[in-house]
């Protein structure tokens, strides 16, 4: 694994994750493979290039408010990985 000078970065925005930078609490292990400059990267992702899409509407969920939840009428066979834009306490249950 090659050392780069600011492997505290996120690999896909290049902001950095530090402590102190404010996105260190939430960072996440990552790597990416760069296919214009051919450059592998291992580092950390920030929370906001990690967000997920919304299973339901399809909405961008920050990594750290996404759900995972069940259908209460058991339709659901698996897990549905859905933000609070969709999050009904009536119609699901949390839980994989
Ligand atoms: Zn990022
Ligand atoms: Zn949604």
């Amino acid at each position: 694994m090659k050392n780069r000078p600011n492997d505290q970065d996120c690999v896909f925005c290049a902001e950095s994750t530090a402590i102190g930078s404010g996105r260190f609490v939430n960072r996440i292990p990552a790597d990416t493979y760069n296919e214009e400059t051919g450059e592998y990267l291992d580092g950390y992702a920030c929370a906001g290039c990690m967000s997920r899409e919304c299973e339901v509407c399809g909405s961008e969920v920050a990594m750290d408010e996404d759900l995972w939840v069940r259908r209460k009428d058991g339709s659901s066979k698996f897990a549905l990985n859905i933000g609070q834009c969709c999050w009904d306490p009536e119609v699901y249950v949390e839980g994989d």
